[in-house]
Order: structure tokens, then C-alpha cells, then sequence
């Protein structure tokens, strides 16, 4: 068995308390490796060794060119470790392989466009109201960053964060799910080989309530960046006030998927599918909340039973498997008693809706891809976060109905609609209040666009330029050439 320990420093030591976690797999509950169980005394620490490396200029005082150059590297290593890393990915999460695959192969961009831009943070000449004098700005590193990453990608979500921060120049902590940390560690592993200054990149693994809690309190941390849930994320937002230290926030999701009766909607079936199933719908931004006009509605339900009852499940190893299992028994009682409730609301069930039955899955945490009809704005279901593999749908009569219920929600992160009405498509993708909003497509983003949401999906931004620009501090000098004397308060009044 795998025995793994905290990054401090540059020096890999166990938890100060000696305790371990095990980590296990969701698709037989096997425990595939023992991780340190750190604590606030671990996590102070990496804190003090983040803090050191920044305030003596570590890594900021590197010049650009050269951090940039070693974050690319980063993008390098990725890909040399590709499939070692989608298999552990995998194992730890239940997605399929080839998902896997796409994670590293993305995580891979995104520290190939961070390294790429880091020489390219400019600043800017503003005009002074005095003719003798230079003003200017400057964006310089946060400082020390705490990074808390969800479990549902675990390295691609680190990654999102981690490459920004160091080409900006800042000094981190990394904290991994407690349920997923084994690829984030692997990942530190790899930095090893590129030779970062010690203390710039710290990772501790342990429980939200200690190791997170630690970082979001700490005096001595710059900025929170935090994925996860938007229970926590009020919860760092309140910590984070000892010291009003940045906060980046990227929350949960309640996306809709609108079908007008004009557009390609059998093409949009594949999208819908693709946009809730994917590793098991445990994605921010899953498409669950499925609004069909009327006229159309019988038809795209008909397609859709027929597709999800084929959907293959299975160890996300195996070749053929388009979905594997929840990450955790607790997920699976959240997914089970929304669904029960859906029904008790008046929903009706079309398909899934239970745990499966076949003996081989009957170790994970799996539950069937399920479809709900009948579902009104009121409910429950269509009110708050699944996180699991199922659709819900709502029929509407009039553009401007469906766009007043689909803002009807505390989340805004990312909405998707499909028309050919090139008059509707200006005025609801105006009208739509998220963060993200596709046109007859559905879930695709990429690292050159800023992702992130309206409300209570988030504060601040991540990917594209602005993602890095999250990490920094802008600074206004002004230099004053030839200062005259005063009048008021100087020595000649
Ligand atoms: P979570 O909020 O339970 O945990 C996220 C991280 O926060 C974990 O590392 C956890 O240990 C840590 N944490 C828990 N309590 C803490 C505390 N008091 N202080 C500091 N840290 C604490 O979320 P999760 O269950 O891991 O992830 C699922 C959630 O993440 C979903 O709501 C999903 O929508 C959201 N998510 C959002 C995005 C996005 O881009 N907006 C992406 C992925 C996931």
C-alpha cells in the first residue's frame, strides 16, 4: 500500500499528529492508498515556508521570462505523465479513462498558456493632471495563496489554480480534497523536477474543517482562491475577514438547458446527454435543469429515455464504460433523497431513479441515470444542486417565461439554449444572468476564456488573462520630476 506525506518546504514529512487517511476508489471501495491526515499545526507550517519564500522575493524575484518558462515546463511533464495520471485520476474518482485523458491532456494547456503569459503582464502609463510628473501602474503578485480544490477534478480544478498564481509570481498552499488528493500529490512530485525555490509550493493534505479552515483564517495568507460548494464558500468568505484578504470563489450551479422549438433539437439530445452524464453529473456546470417548449417537449423526452436506458456503467478502467460511480456513499444518499423528494413534489419518473441491481456494480457507489418530467420552478429539485446523473424537466410556452424562471435561481454560472432565431439569440443571451452562456452548444470551455459566475456561483474569475490577473495587486506610482513648494501647510506660507 502507498503510504504519501505532506509537501513543506520542499520536504516531504508525515502529519505532525502521525495520522493517516484512507483513500479509497468508489467503484469497489477498495483503499488504494494512505494519505497524511494533516491539521492546523501542519498547515501553519506550510504557511510560515509560503510565506518565507515570498517576503524574500523566492519566486517573484525571478524574472518572468524564467518562471514562465518553468510553469511551461510544468505543461511538459503533464503530458510525459499523461496516462500514469488519468489512471490514478480514475481510480480515485470513478470517471472513465478517456475523461481522465481529456483532464490531463487540458491541465496540460493550461500551464503551457500560464507559462506563455507570464512575461506578458503589462501595466499601464495613465495621464497625471501635472505635466512634471510620470504615473503609472503596475500589477505585482498577491503574496502567499491558499488553493482549496473540489473532488470532482481534482488536478484540473488545482490546475486552474495553481498555474495562474505561480506565473504571477505568488507563493502557495495547496490543499486537495480530502477524498481525492493522490494526483495533486503526484503533481508536487513532478514540481520536483523542475526546481522551484522551496517554499513555493506547499501541499497539505487533511479535512475542510482543519487544513482548509487554517488557511482561510491565517493572517499570513494574501488570498483565498476556493472550489466547492456555496455552504463553504459563505464560510471562507467569513473567515477571510480577519485579515480582508482576497477571495476568489467558484461555487455550485443550477445550469439550465433551454430547447426553443426552431432549433436543431435533435442535435441538442447529444449535447443534453453529454452535458449531465459526464463523469455522473458531478460537474458545476451539468446541464440538469432541461426547459422545453411545449410543442416539442414529447418528442426530445422519447429520445431521451431511449438514449440514457443504454447508457453503459461500469469501472471507469474498463473500455465501453461511459459512467462510472459517484465519488462517495454520502453523494449517493444526496442524489437518492433529491430524486425522492422530486417524485413526493410530483414529478414524474421516467427511468433510473434507483440504485442498480446488476452484482458487478453492486460494491460502488452507483446510481442509475435517471429522468424526471413534470417538474415546475417550485420544486425542490429544480431549485437546488444534484450533483449526480439527473435530468429534470420543465415545459414552457413563451421565450419571455422560461427566461424569468430560468433566472429564478440563487446560481448564475453557466446557462445553455438552442434556436435558430438569430432576433432571440441577441435577446436571450442578453437576457440570461450567468456567467457563462452557450448558443447551441453546451459545457465546452476552454483555458483562454474566463469562466466563473453570476450571484451565488462565485466571486472572481478563472482561466483566460483575467485569470491571472486574479493573483495580482495593481500598484499606482506616480513619480513627481520637479517638486514645487507648497503653499498650503509649506514653509513659504
Ligand atoms: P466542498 O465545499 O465540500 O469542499 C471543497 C473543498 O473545501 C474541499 O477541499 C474541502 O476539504 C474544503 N473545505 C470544506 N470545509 C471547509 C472550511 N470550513 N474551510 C475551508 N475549506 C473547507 O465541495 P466539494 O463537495 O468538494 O465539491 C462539490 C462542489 O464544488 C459543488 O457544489 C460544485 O458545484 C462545486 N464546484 C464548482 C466549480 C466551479 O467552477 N464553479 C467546479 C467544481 C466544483
Amino acid at each position: 500500500m502507498e503510504h504519501h506525506e505532506i509537501y513543506i518546504d520542499g520536504n516531504w514529512v508525515p502529519a505532525l499528529k502521525g495520522a493517516y487517511r484512507s483513500i479509497i476508489n468508489p467503484y469497489n471501495q477498495e483503499i488504494i492508498a494512505e494519505v497524511s491526515e494533516a491539521d492546523r499545526g501542519d498547515t501553519k507550517k506550510a504557511i510560515n515556508a509560503a510565506r518565507k519564500a515570498f517576503d524574500q522575493g523566492e519566486w517573484s524575484g525571478v524574472s518572468a521570462t524564467k518562471r514562465g518558462k518553468m510553469v511551461y515546463e510544468l505543461g511538459d511533464l503533464i503530458e510525459k505523465n499523461r496516462s500514469q495520471l488519468a489512471e490514478m485520476e480514475t481510480l480515485n474518482t470513478g470517471k472513465t479513462y478517456t475523461e481522465s485523458l481529456w483532464d490531463m491532456d487540458d491541465i496540460a494547456g493550461i500551464f503551457r498558456y500560464y507559462g506563455g503569459l507570464a512575461d506578458k503582464i503589462g501595466g499601464e502609463v495613465i495621464q497625471s493632471p501635472n505635466p512634471n510628473s510620470h504615473s503609472r501602474l503596475e500589477r505585482e503578485p498577491v503574496g502567499v495563496v491558499g488553493l482549496i480544490c473540489p473532488w470532482n477534478y481534482p488536478l484540473l480544478q488545482a490546475a486552474w489554480k495553481i498555474a495562474p498564481s505561480l506565473a504571477a509570481g505568488c507563493t502557495m498552499v495547496i490543499k486537495p480534497s480530502e477524498l481525492t488528493p493522490l494526483s495533486t500529490l503526484a503533481f508536487t512530485k513532478l514540481t520536483e523536477e523542475i526546481g522551484f525555490p522551496h517554499g513555493v509550493i506547499n501541499t497539505v493534505t487533511g479535512p475542510g474543517e482543519s487544513v482548509g479552515a487554517e488557511l482561510a483564517e491565517s493572517l499570513d495568507v494574501d488570498m483565498i482562491s476556493f472550489t466547492g460548494g456555496v455552504v463553504t464558500g459563505k464560510k471562507i468568505m467569513q473567515a477571510a475577514a480577519g485579515n480582508v484578504k482576497k477571495i476568489a470563489l467558484e461555487l455550485g450551479g443550477k445550469n439550465p438547458h433551454i430547447l426553443f422549438a426552431e432549433s436543431d433539437w435533435e442535435t441538442a439530445v447529444d449535447f443534453i446527454m453529454n452535458g449531465v452524464f459526464f463523469h455522473a453529473g458531478q460537474i458545476c456546470s451539468a446541464g440538469t435543469r432541461v426547459m422545453l417548449e411545449a410543442s416539442i417537449h414529447d418528442r426530445v423526452v422519447a429520445l431521451l429515455a431511449d438514449r440514457i436506458k443504454k447508457i453503459k456503467l461500469g469501472s471507469g478502467m474498463e473500455e465501453g464504460t461511459q459512467m462510472g460511480p459517484l465519488i462517495s456513499e454520502a453523494q449517493l444518499l444526496k442524489v437518492e433523497e433529491h430524486v425522492n423528494l422530486a417524485v413526493r413534489e410530483g414529478a414524474k419518473l421516467v427511468c433510473g431513479g434507483k440504485r442498480p441491481t446488476d452484482k458487478s456494480l453492486k460494491k460502488g457507489f452507483f446510481y442509475e441515470p435517471t429522468l424526471l418530467t413534470d417538474c415546475h420552478p417550485g420544486m425542490s429539485i429544480v431549485r437546488e444542486e444534484v450533483f449526480g446523473p439527473v435530468i429534470h424537466i420543465e415545459q414552457f410556452e413563451t421565450e419571455d417565461d422560461v427566461i424569468q424562471h430560468a433566472n429564478d435561481t440563487i446560481y448564475g454560472l453557466s446557462a445553455g439554449f438552442w434556436s435558430n432565431d438569430p432576433e432571440r439569440i441577441e435577446r436571450v443571451s442578453k437576457a440570461l444572468r450567468f456567467g457563462t452562456v452557450w448558443v447551441n452548444d453546451f459545457n465546452i470551455y476552454f483555458t483562454q476564456a474566463p469562466w466563473g459566475g453570476y450571484k451565488q456561483s462565485g466571486v472572481g474569475r478563472e482561466l483566460g488573462r483575467i485569470g491571472l490577473e486574479e493573483y495580482t495587486e495593481i500598484k499606482h506610482v506616480y513619480q513627481n520630476f520637479k517638486p514645487q513648494p507648497l503653499q498650503w501647510f509649506g514653509s513659504k506660507s
